[in-house]
């Protein structure tokens, strides 16, 4: 954990938004810990708030810059997915937005939040602080495969992925303005973060998550929007592509000459380490493992 995170817990700074495109805004994450980027999109008639950062305190900042921002304009919130620091501060946007998410994601909110809450206050004080009064809220709006949010002037699409970094994961793009906010489906600078905590949660697949970075690429975003990082230009996509498909290839080489999966994870850690030595949060790299393990087929 970095300094900061250990003793303010993670903080949603709204003071550092930038226009990232017309009337397009991303609250940065700016390295910290559990901080995810936030997006405001606007509209001639609507604004939509992408993510809330974790826990009430920072989702009352949010809502007020957005509200703010959007000087009249309905507001909607929407959530890349379920984890905390994502999603738990829609409690706040009650009565001020309409909250909308795909199916998939609502039945994690419903399914895995509370022992995501649990989990996360495990993680420190700070965090725990940040926590506290969070009450999980059900969506006001729940889509299937895909919604056009008609804002005005600018229709945004919400699109359900399928299972990948969790089971409900959705990403949006804004069409005009080229841009896709992925969620945790992409970090930049990061090692991909596999939730991988078996009996608990084993819902994050590499394959699967290979796959929808496949279809990512296919859509040619001109800037990426990453759940944690910096925003970035397309190649990052294919930059994570390239690491889940070398973390596959390297995982499953060692599964194929039965090596024990303690000395896999060893092995393929020091390999990433080296071959990405900018990249934090290498902790991730043993439970992507874990989860190309999983998934091994001879
Ligand atoms: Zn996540």
């Amino acid at each position: 954990m970095s300094s900061e995170l250990v003793s303010h817990g993670p903080v949603v700074d709204v003071s550092q938004a930038r226009e990232i495109a017309d009337d397009l805004v991303v609250i940065p994450d700016r390295g910290a810990g559990l901080v995810p980027n936030i997006g405001v999109i606007g509209g001639s008639d609507s604004v939509l708030v992408v993510d809330t950062g974790l826990g009430p305190g920072n989702a009352e900042n949010v809502l007020a810059f957005a509200t703010e921002y959007a000087a009249g304009r309905r507001l909607y919130l929407t959530t890349t997915h379920f984890h905390p620091e994502h999603a738990f501060g829609a409690q706040v946007f009650a009565g001020a937005a309409t909250y909308l998410v795909n199916s998939a994601q609502a039945a994690d909110l419903s399914g895995k939040g509370p022992g995501y809450l649990e989990m996360f206050r495990g993680l420190g004080e700070p965090v725990a602080r940040r926590l506290e009064g969070v009450e999980l809220v059900t969506p006001d709006v729940v889509y299937g495969d895909t919604h056009d949010l008609d804002l005005g002037s600018r229709v945004v699409r919400l699109s359900a992925t399928g299972r990948a970094h969790s089971r409900g994961d959705q990403v949006v793009s804004v069409p005009d303005a080229g841009v896709l906010f992925t969620g945790d489906l992409v970090e930049a600078g990061q090692f991909a973060i596999f939730p991988w905590f078996p009996p608990h949660d084993t819902d994050v697949s590499g394959l699967r998550w290979i796959e929808v970075l496949e279809r990512l690429i296919g859509t040619g975003p001109r800037l990426v929007v990453p759940g944690h990082g910096a925003v970035s230009g397309p190649d990052v996509l294919t930059d994570v592509r390239d690491y889940l498909e070398l973390l596959r290839d390297e995982t499953w080489a060692r599964c194929r000459s039965a090596v024990a999966e303690e000395t896999i994870a060893a092995e393929v850690e020091a390999l990433l380490v080296q071959r990405y030595p900018d990249w934090s949060g290498r902790e991730w790299v043993t439970k992507g493992v874990g989860c190309f393990c999983a998934e091994f087929t001879a």
